[in-house]
């Protein structure tokens, strides 16, 4: 008996570029650099294999919410999202009480430590009321370090990432903060002018909260924060690529002056994702989901996304045109470097977990492995 398994004929892109007809080995949970005898061989030709997709913001999926799901809830997203191609993926909070954020904190760092989820996102309450899309306004407050802290330790070690509207009271102290403690502060649900971003990059901030949505827009005279953020090499842009929250054009303008290197595409997902139309709560407000767009009850903002990773690869590379080994870079590599789980997961190289996304010709998704196991059976 051996766990070894091969998938051969495939093409599978690598951090060095795409191999034709190559094999992947697989030993037990891992990739391995050669096969034992009697492994079990599929035939994968006319198939693409990539790394798993990494998901750095995720606020739920499969009709369950991370922000006030059970854990069985969360499970059942988490596993929502791994049909998808996501085999890993961080729990992002909306805008919620101080304590029960902490509290939700404490229950997501659980299901971190079990293996399924890889961090945690807080994404409010310290945005701006200005930008405040989805988020409950009467809950929104300044970045105090005191309070971001607070959040940040009751996630006990799992806090990944916190959104910051920077230039707001206390906010480019906070984004010090969280870089000294290795967490990302991300520059997020901002009006910030393009000077105080700028300011908030100098002072540690690494990533940019779905670039272009909840932001001024960029205007010739009067910059804002996507100039100062696509400028900087030190800055990660998130970008929606579902259609809605993005015009291709802008994802492409966005692609071109970043580079792939320092674009990490995210879901934005909530409840509805992988589940369908209907009535949705976020946090505490209500969501209508119809033809796949979600928006508030009150207002009509759009309210996160129902994309699967899946789909954003798909359109990535047939209707943005991008070279898969772009895609790739993007929605794995670079999410999982930010997250510093690279070492482990992000690209198909031996010694990293088994984590692998089999693809057709159309770039439609057939098969999903997780540690070794197929989460989706591509035969
Ligand atoms: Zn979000």
């Amino acid at each position: 008996m051996s766990a070894s398994k091969v998938l051969s004929g495939a093409r599978v892109v690598l951090p060095t570029g795409t191999v034709e007809g190559g094999r992947v080995i697989i030993e037990g949970t891992r990739i391995a650099g050669a096969a034992s005898e009697n492994a079990e061989t599929l035939d994968l030709t006319g198939h693409w294999i990539v790394p798993g997709f990494v998901d750095m913001h995720v606020h739920g999926g499969g009709g369950a919410s991370f922000t006030s799901g059970t854990p069985e809830e969360i499970l059942r997203g988490v596993q929502t999202h791994r049909e998808h191609g996501t085999t890993t993926i961080v729990a992002s909070t909306v805008t919620g009480e101080m304590d029960f954020l902490a509290e939700r904190a404490g229950l997501l760092s659980e299901i971190v430590e079990q293996g399924d989820l890889a961090g945690v996102h807080f994404e409010g309450p310290f945005i701006s009321p200005c930008q405040k899309g989805a988020h409950s306004e009467a809950l929104l407050r300044d970045p105090d370090p005191a309070d971001v802290r607070k959040l940040m330790d009751a996630a006990r070690g799992t806090a990944k990432m916190f959104t910051l509207a920077t230039e707001m009271r206390g906010g480019l102290d906070s984004v010090r903060m969280l870089a000294e403690n290795g967490v990302i502060a991300a520059i997020g649900h901002t009006d910030a002018t393009y000077e105080q971003t700028v300011e908030a990059i100098e002072a540690g901030a690494t990533v940019a909260t779905h670039l272009f949505n909840a932001m001024p827009p960029l205007h010739h005279r009067n910059p804002g924060p996507i100039a100062a953020l696509l400028e900087d090499d030190r800055i990660t842009v998130e970008l929606i690529n579902d259609g809605t929250h993005l015009h291709p054009a802008s994802l492409e303008l966005a692609y071109r002056a970043a580079g792939s290197s320092r674009v990490a595409f995210i879901t934005d997902a909530m409840d509805a994702a992988g589940f369908g139309d209907g009535t949705y709560q976020l946090g505490p407000m209500e969501v209508e989901v119809k033809d796949g767009v979600a928006r508030l009850v009150e207002g009509g903002s759009i309210a996160g996304s129902t994309l699967t990773l899946d789909t954003a690869f798909k359109r990535a590379v047939t209707i943005d045109r991008l070279p898969v080994e772009d895609v790739v870079r993007s929605i794995s590599a670079n999410p999982a470097r930010l997250l510093g789980v690279d070492d482990r997961v992000g690209s198909l190289e031996p010694g990293k977990d088994a984590d692998l996304v089999v693809l057709d010709a159309e770039f439609t998704l057939v098969g999903v492995m997780r540690k070794g196991e197929w989460v989706v059976d591509p035969k």
